[in-house]
């Protein structure tokens, strides 16, 4: 029987039940709803791990999980901050449950090889919390979890290519270049080319503060100008990601 498709949501449980016969990786996408200025959708920190977790799934014959599109709440250094309407944050303990039982429950399906794939900056101790405990839960079963955020996956090479102006650093890539630029890739249709923002780099003091000074953060919501982006670039870094998380899959969980 062909799979008629690597997402998890869209299967039936006889084709879910059939497809763990061959011990696929479930991946599984986490995000965040937080404003990404004037031009990007506010889900875009769960879209683009969703995309990039298909494009890997098509190549090793693996399953995509829906995605949690809730994440810990976002910070004014590297978000943007709260002050902005429709960012949504979690605590950060139900962030890590809500990993664990999820895991967990995959766990108890009989899958043994699941890879989260995240897209939002603040997220990544919560869940790393979350695999843990589920680990804990479901002791000797042989369950492996690989985790990561995609832009780690960069090379020094592509971030030349992609950053002709230097590369500023992933706290200050908010709804700049880098985002924008997959997001012009994998999901054209909901970038508005005509709001692409060109501010200069958010400038805040190496500290955070309670309450949220929305002063430090420019009023577009990018932390950086976006100005240089475009679709090529993030064929670019679509490309290689598909080739490094590929091979990265195949070797810690298909080997
Ligand atoms: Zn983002
Ligand atoms: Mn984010």
């Amino acid at each position: 029987m062909n799979q008629p498709t690597v997402m998890m949501a869209e299967l039936t449980w006889p084709e879910f039940a059939a497809s763990l016969e061959r011990d696929p990786v479930v991946f599984l996408p986490t995000g965040m709803l937080e404003q990404h200025g004037p031009h990007l959708p506010m889900g875009v920190d769960h879209l683009l791990p969703t995309a990039i977790a298909a494009m890997i799934a098509r190549d090793v014959d693996g399953i995509v999980a829906p995605p949690l599109n809730y994440g810990y709440k976002s910070m004014p250094r590297t978000g943007g901050g709260p002050g902005f309407p429709g960012s949504t944050g979690l605590d950060g303990a139900t962030l890590s449950a809500t990993v664990r039982d999820v895991i967990r429950e995959f766990a108890r399906h009989g899958v043994r090889r699941v890879c989260v794939i995240d897209g939002h900056f603040e997220n990544l101790w919560f869940i790393n919390e979350g695999i843990d405990l589920a680990m804990r839960d479901v002791g000797g079963t042989g369950l492996q979890v690989m985790c990561l955020q995609h832009w780690d996956f960069l090379t020094q090479e592509t971030l030349e290519d992609v950053f002709t102006e230097g590369y500023p650093g992933i706290e200050l890539e908010h709804a700049a270049v880098l985002e924008t630029s997959l997001m012009m890739h994998f999901y054209p249709a909901l970038v508005h080319l005509d709001r692409i923002p060109d501010n200069a780099p958010m400038e805040a003091p190496p500290y955070d503060i309670w309450p949220a000074r929305t002063a430090w953060v420019p009023d577009s919501g990018a932390l950086t100008s976006a100005a240089q982006a475009s679709a090529e670039k993030g064929a670019l870094m679509a490309a290689q990601y598909r080739r490094d998380m590929t091979a990265a899959v195949r070797r810690e969980l298909l080997s």
